[in-house]
């Protein structure tokens, strides 16, 4: 039996600040709630999380990984929670033993085909989040599996069956391929019995009548290499897994009785100089077999494999196959992912360097098949806030619930997002607004004249999409604002006489805008043609600088002002009031009277009373100097024959939208005379409710006062 001091010695091999008391607390944590269970074999339980502990040492994992090695049983079999793990070792611990019992629970199909399968690893690995859970797993696996003759045939079957279509590829994409030949040979073992012994039967017969052959052969490289002028190398052979000569006999008609089918040469070299100057000399000496040379030095493979592999004829046309590489490249190829992983004193593993490489996502899309498959239960029983979906070429992306079309295409791409006008959702065409279910095959469509609308951010769910719309709307929004607030200046200053290119020349825009505290022209005109600056107060503000003298009404001016037609500038800075007898609102034609210290006062032009007033006081009141963000009284007479009509005519404006402030009514010639006063924006508005009353049965001589 492993001893748990035995596995912290490992860790202390290549670890060079390992947390020893996390590993150790882990292991008495684990044998304590362990205690009372037993293997099929009749041995402990904890015999197994201490051999998967010892085959993660084997990877070079780090402390928190072979502690949760220690504990991945626990809250599967002992019903300890998570809560309870993340308490006593930490987060990332209780991360890890949690992502390894929920990947466990996978139920799959195994049956599917293999385009289906592929895509079950996929989701697989997506599922496990992090690629130490998938090292936990396949040492798991590994220990069940070496360990699987105490299940009844038909469970190890199942397992085996597993560890062959979902566990052993992924092994081998990670570069683990000692785990991959150990976890392929053992469950062939299992799955085809006769065959597998036929095939070890056979190694056992030729290795070692061949040993001779094998040893002479060495040599023979050896003497060429060093006359060659190679000085440091190493020349090892290696016998293949029998899973992988039985399928190289089935698919490539191998001939199991030849040494040289079954046996593999490895050259390893001091620097890459080297290995191809081996590969030029093995090419000279022995017929290289055309398409079998494979340069992964130049294009390493996505695990980041690197060697050269090269199959060549020898004397007697036997095939021989070599791998040439560095000291480096093998360390790396021994150890597979763990070799991508620097220990640093003090600060042993960055987190973004364990989370799931980019990498490890271009493993997986190795494949470019694409099949509807039934994934839904999978997916939504372990993460259920989230849905896995494909690409068409079978990329799995992970997407909160609830997302559509339109989230998925601005996953992949903000231009995509942008022209999405729909998808093929496995085969049949959906909006941008359908919403996306796991296991959906989406193929995104777009249009040329498709772009993002702000009722879009009502349609997406990702954070991702939102902003992306968010950003082209807004900028979208300017743009147009930008030309509204540009001609919305040109208008006003033509009024004035002033052009805006003299005015930019000048600089004396640009001195307006920092007082307003606008950064540039672009800003000013966008503030403009938003509304977020007035109009009105930029041309005061342009006026001032123009003509810097205050227009101020005082009695000292007031004769100019008489000669003037019309009163220039803001009537802002002016007390003025509305005219009693007449009520001018917004629209109408007016008139100004200047009063003595009380400001001006406005009547409409038809007033009456203006004949009483002084010509020499009156001004024109230019309409775009009329306050307009007012409410004014629409003030409106009317008779009617009965007087419960002035219920129906509240009524009607009420339905109309319109307030009325007061309403007096007098009987008169047996008629009855109403007065209303209605609260109103404009003429226009007086104009309206004078139509809407005349049009009521029983009204008439409905006119404004
Ligand atoms: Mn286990």
């Amino acid at each position: 039996m492993i001893s748990i001091s035995e596995i912290c010695d490992e860790i202390l091999k290549y670890h060079p600040a390992p947390n020893i008391s996390l590993v150790k607390r882990a292991f008495l944590y684990a044998s304590y709630y362990h205690k009372n269970q037993m293997r099929l074999s009749g041995e402990p339980y904890i015999t197994h999380p201490l051999s998967v502990a010892k085959i993660l040492t084997e990877l070079r994992a780090d402390d928190k990984t072979i502690s949760s090695g220690l504990l991945h049983d626990v809250v599967e079999d002992t019903g300890q929670s998570i809560e309870r793990i993340s308490k006593f070792f930490g987060d990332e611990v209780a991360f890890l033993v949690d992502g390894v019992t929920k990947i466990s629970n996978l139920n799959v199909n195994l049956d599917a085909d293999e385009k289906q399968i592929e895509n079950l690893r996929k989701m697989f690995v997506f599922m496990a989040r992090d690629v130490r859970v998938i090292l936990i797993k396949l040492a798991d696996r590994l220990d069940n599996i070496r360990t699987l003759s105490y299940l009844p045939p038909d469970k190890q079957k199942r397992i085996a069956n597993e560890t062959i279509k979902i566990f052993a590829p992924i092994a081998h994409r990670l570069g683990l391929y000692n785990i991959k030949t150990e976890l392929e040979d053992l469950s062939f073992s299992i799955l085809q019995p006769d065959t597998a012994k036929y095939i070890k039967e056979k190694l056992q017969e030729i290795v070692p009548k061949s040993q001779k052959f094998i040893d002479e052969f060495k040599e023979k490289i050896q003497e060429i290499l060093k006359k060659e002028g190679i000085r440091r190398f190493k020349i090892e052979s290696r016998i293949k897994g029998i899973y992988s000569l039985w399928e190289k006999v089935v698919n490539q008609g191998i001939d199991i009785e030849n040494i040289y089918d079954i046996i593999g040469f490895r050259i390893i070299v001091d620097d890459v100089g080297d290995c191809y100057r081996c590969l030029g000399i093995i090419h000279s000496h022995f017929k290289p077999i055309p398409g079998k040379f494979k340069d992964y030095i130049a294009i390493p493979k996505p695990n980041g494999y690197k060697s050269l592999h090269t199959k060549v004829i020898i004397p007697g046309g036997y095939r021989v196959e070599f791998q040439i590489r560095t000291y480096k490249m093998h360390e790396e190829a021994e150890h597979g992912i763990a070799s991508h992983w620097i220990y640093k004193e003090g600060n042993p593993i960055s987190d973004a360097g364990l989370k799931i490489f980019s990498w490890l996502r271009s493993i997986l899309e190795t494949s470019r098949e694409s099949q509807y498959y039934e994934v839904k239960n999978i997916s939504e029983d372990i993460y259920p806030h989230e849905i896995y979906v494909f690409t068409p070429k079978g990329d799995v992306k992970i997407l909160p619930k609830g997302a559509t079309v339109l989230d998925f295409a601005y996953s992949i791409h903000t231009e995509l997002g942008a022209r999405c006008a729909g998808a093929k959702v496995n085969g049949r065409l959906q909006p941008i607004d359908y919403i996306l279910k796991s296991g959906d095959i989406v193929e995104v469509i777009t249009s040329k004249n498709q772009k993002p609308k702000r009722s879009w951010l009502n349609l997406v769910v990702t954070q991702r999409a939102k902003s992306r719309i968010r950003q082209f709307v807004v900028k979208e929004e300017k743009i147009v604002a930008k030309e509204i607030g540009e001609e919305t200046i040109k208008k006003e200053l033509k009024k004035y006489n002033l052009d805006l290119q003299e005015l930019i020349k000048s600089g004396v825009l640009s001195k307006v805008a920092s007082q307003m505290k606008i950064k540039s022209l672009e800003e000013l005109y966008i503030s403009i043609g938003m509304g977020k600056t007035s109009i009105v107060s930029f041309i005061k503000n342009i006026r001032k600088l123009i003509e810097p003298k205050e227009e101020k009404i005082d009695t000292q001016q007031k004769q100019q002002m008489q000669t003037t037609e019309e009163l220039v500038g803001d009537l802002k800075g002016v007390k003025t009031r509305f005219a009693l007898c007449c009520s001018p609102v917004y629209g109408d034609e007016a008139v100004g009277y200047i009063t003595k210290g009380y400001g001006i006062v406005i009547h409409r032009k038809d007033c009456p009373q203006l004949h009483n007033l002084s010509q020499e006081r009156t001004i024109k009141i230019n309409q775009t100097n009329f306050p307009i963000e007012s409410i004014y009284f629409g003030r409106i007479k009317l008779f009617v024959d009965y007087p419960e009509m002035i219920s129906e005519i509240i009524s009607k404006l009420n339905k109309k939208g319109y307030r009325v402030k007061e309403i007096t009514s007098r009987e008169h010639n047996s008629k009855f005379e109403i007065d209303l006063t209605v609260l109103v924006r404009n003429k226009k508005d007086i104009e309206s409710i004078i139509n809407e009353l005349s049009a009521l049965e029983n009204t008439f001589d409905v006119r404004r006062v």
